[in-house]
């Protein structure tokens, strides 16, 4: 380094100079093996910068060797010169390595920090040059004495400027290291002392070295300082090799990171990023350390939602991007967290970018197939419920229409005339006649052209010949058409036709999803078809019933009413002989009438019009009365009857007739089913109601015929019950009648052990101000 004062005095060794030169070239090799193992630790912090610093020193060195050993006085003053190529680098060097081993590197720009060259480069070129200018030394002059050589210099401005420079250099970059110290972890503290110990020395013992010499003193010690806190620096580097493996594992988890991350200044100055920021936000790597990121960021797709986010940088917030870049469309989830000293101030922030295309397109996926779940869900009910066709048919289109996937569902089916008809359009504006008759159009050519079970999408633009159906679908706006039929056993019985406004591309999903819907359709199409079918039939055979027994009972009534005129002897007295055969003659009829009311009685539930008054009625009456109609019955098979009724029954809501003709046809019923034994009707109060129950000790039924009894001719096939015959009515009818009178009818048997069946009713209101209530028989079939 230079001297104070204008004059420098350099003294040379030549005489026995080899040990000399032994003194500048083994430092000067030292120097360079520390540059070596500094570039070998390039990627640590300062690696670089330190196997630049020592580079210069061994050039130095090297180079003051060889001024010793030059043969003559202009080769020693040749390199003389040349050697401060490596002094002026030892500085700025020594600066870089400072920096980076501070940390602080990314917060100067690369121009600023390759900058710090220029003012070494044109003072050593001005150095080298001196002779043409005479700005580095003024003057020089070389005194060889024995084995001394001495070179007297008078410092130029250039000199100066270079040596004011390079203290420049190296207390910035002790300041650094200094401000590091204080930051810096406990481990990378000791580190960090241990360098600022070793950077200490070289300029202290030069400043000795310089006030210490008046200008012909001994050898400048500033080189072999240097050497020293170079080792001490690399012991340093080395010792503590963890502090740089960390910031190097930190890059590298930075680097492999599956989000694009920035660090952001305080100004919002893109201070660090990895490759991946710099990839999504599509903006070259290499541009934007540096710049602030709003400005560096114009021009990306997501430039708006970054300058929103930014606006507030030290708020923690999550915002959602999404943007179109060649026809796909890309999800962004950007966080923002501000970066707190641990004094709480804002310093920066941290800008992660999370790429959520995926798990967007994942979700939307699911919503998808959960509506396409709930559509068919909803379907399905509405289907099932459905009793009309074409009320079925609408509210299947309003439920695809709500879904949105479509801005037009058409249904139609083919009628009676094997023409289609439109029954179902979700078009909001109600159309005009002209456009109705358009769509109808539309559905005649798709009728034409539904030759196959397929289903078919119409896309216009795929249309290469013009036919009519794409002249009709261009005018009504249609150019994407999706024709689904529906078919039944080759029969066509209509189609669905979802339409949209705009040529957006149609999923196949969507494609496969319209078809089930189509299929729902056309099994509820075919179901509804069936159960009118069926409700047709049934109400055919009921009103047929009702008319044959109508016109049976009619001549019958009148046969059982001459009958018992002629037994009255209102024609005149009739012979004995002829007594018997006609009393066989009005019993066949009675049983005859008695059997034709059964079937009007079951047409009338059937078709849905038997009426029923309800009144409060006395279960004590209806027994007596029924037992009274009855008793010659049990008297002729000589059966026991017990008679279990309670005193002082309240009355029963039912209607008499209708209670008389249960119990009677459950009496009955004992009578032909019981060859011998007793008996028992009764009648009691029974939890909040009446219980009637008539016993038997006959047949009895088997628990598994139970329910079968009481369906609608049905009879249990036995000798007993072949000798006695019926129709298997008066039990269907019973329960019904029970039913329509709020009442049950059970049932207690089992094979051979007799039966005993129960009218369980409720009691009556009694409020003479309530009407009765009348009951009608709702079939349910
Ligand atoms: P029907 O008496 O005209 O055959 P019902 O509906 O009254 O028709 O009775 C249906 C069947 O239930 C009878 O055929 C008979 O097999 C059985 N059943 C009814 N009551 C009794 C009873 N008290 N004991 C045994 N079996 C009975």
């Amino acid at each position: 380094m230079g001297r104070k004062g204008c004059r420098s005095s350099f003294i040379l060794t030549r005489m026995h100079s080899l040990p000399y030169i032994t003194l500048y070239t083994v430092p000067g090799l030292v120097a360079a093996v520390l540059a070596l193992l500094g570039w070998q630790r390039r990627y640590y912090r300062g690696g670089r910068s330190f196997s630049l610093m020592m580079s210069a020193l061994s050039f130095w060195f090297i180079c003051h060797g060889l001024a010793i050993a030059a043969p003559d006085v202009r080769s020693t003053l040749h390199w003389m010169t040349i050697q401060y190529g490596g002094i002026m680098l030892v500085a700025p060097a020594w600066l870089l390595f400072a920096l980076a081993y501070s940390g602080q590197w990314w917060r100067t720009a690369r121009w600023m920090r390759r900058g710090i060259f220029v003012l070494p480069m044109i003072c050593y070129s001005l150095a080298l040059t001196n002779d043409l200018h005479r700005l580095w030394w003024s003057s020089w002059a070389l005194d060889e004495q024995r084995s001394y050589l001495y070179l007297t210099t008078v410092n130029g401005p250039i000199y100066w400027l270079h040596v004011g420079y390079s203290y420049g250099c190296i207390v910035a970059g002790l300041a650094l290291l200094g401000y590091a110290t204080l930051r810096l972890t406990k481990v990378q503290r000791y580190a960090a002392r241990l360098v600022l110990i070793g950077a200490l020395i070289p300029p202290l013992g030069n400043l000795s070295y310089l006030l210490g010499s008046s200008g012909n003193g001994s050898e400048d010690p500033t080189p072999f300082l240097l050497l020293i806190a170079g080792a001490m620096v690399f012991y340093a580097m080395l010792r503590y090799q963890a502090v740089d493996l960390e910031p190097m594992a930190e890059r590298e988890v930075f680097r492999g990171l599956p989000d694009g991350v920035f660090v952001l200044d305080s100004s919002g100055m893109v201070a660090s990023h990895n490759a991946l920021a710099a990839q999504m936000l599509g903006v070259p790597a290499g541009r934007l350390v540096g710049r602030s990121l709003a400005e560096a960021s114009q021009g990306s797709a997501l430039a708006a939602d970054l300058r929103e986010l930014l606006r507030q940088p030290y708020e923690a917030q999550t915002q959602l991007a999404s943007y179109e870049q060649q026809g796909q469309l890309y999800a962004l989830e950007i966080r923002l967290r501000p970066l707190l000293a641990s004094n709480g101030a804002a310093t920066g922030t941290l800008l992660v970018l999370r790429d959520i295309t995926e798990r967007l397109q994942t979700e939307r996926v699911r919503a998808r197939h959960l509506s396409e779940l709930e559509l068919l869900n909803t379907l399905a009910r509405a289907a099932n419920s459905a009793r009309a066709t074409d009320e079925l048919i609408r509210l299947m289109a309003r439920t695809i229409a709500a879904q949105g996937w479509w801005d037009r569902v058409m249904v139609g089916t083919v009628g009676p005339d094997g023409s289609l008809q439109i029954i179902a359009d979700s078009s909001s504006t109600q159309l005009s006649s002209e456009g109705q008759s358009a769509d109808l159009q539309i559905f005649a050519e798709l009728q034409s052209i539904l030759t196959s079970q397929t289903t078919r999408l119409i896309l216009l633009k795929e249309q290469r010949e013009e036919s009519p159906l794409s002249t009709l679908l261009r005018r009504a706006d249609l150019p994407t058409l999706l024709v689904v039929p529906m078919i039944d056993q080759a029969q066509t019985l209509g189609l669905l036709a979802l339409a949209n406004h705009d040529e957006r591309p149609v999923p196949t999903e969507l494609v496969r999803l319209a078809e089930t819907v189509g299929e729902l359709m056309t099994d509820a199409i075919v179901r509804i078809k069936l159960y009118e079918e069926l409700r047709r039939a049934s109400e055919l055979k009921s009103s047929f019933l009702a008319t044959m027994s109508h016109e049976l009972r009619t001549p019958l009534t009148s046969i059982i009413g001459y009958i018992e005129m002629l037994e009255r002897g209102t024609y005149g007295q009739i012979a004995d002989r002829i007594r018997e055969p006609m009393g066989s003659v009005r019993h066949s009829s009675m049983t005859l009438l008695n059997l034709i009311n059964d079937i009007l009685d079951f047409s009338c539930m059937e078709a849905g019009f038997l009426r029923i008054d309800l009144q409060p009625v006395s279960a004590t009456q209806v027994v007596t009365n029924v037992v009274a109609a009855l008793r010659p019955l049990m008297e002729e098979k000589q059966l026991a009857l017990e008679q279990l009724i309670e005193p002082d029954l309240p009355p029963v809501q039912a209607n008499i007739a209708r209670l008389e003709q249960v119990i009677s046809n459950l009496l009955s019923n004992a009578i032909k089913f019981t060859p011998h034994g007793t008996i028992t009707i009764s009648a009691l109060r029974y939890e909040q109601g009446l219980r009637i129950s008539i016993a038997d000790t006959g047949v009895g039924i088997a628990p598994s015929d139970h329910e079968e009894i009481f369906k609608e001719f049905r009879r249990i096939e036995s000798r007993q019950s072949r000798k006695v015959g019926g129709t298997g009515l008066g039990l269907a009818i019973s329960r019904r009648l029970m039913s329509l009178m709020h009442g049950t009818l059970t049932l207690e048997s089992s094979l051979g052990a007799g039966a005993t069946f129960h009218c369980d009713l409720r009691l009556a209101v009694l409020d003479s101000a309530q009407p009765a209530t009348v009951m009608e028989a709702i079939s349910d079939h």
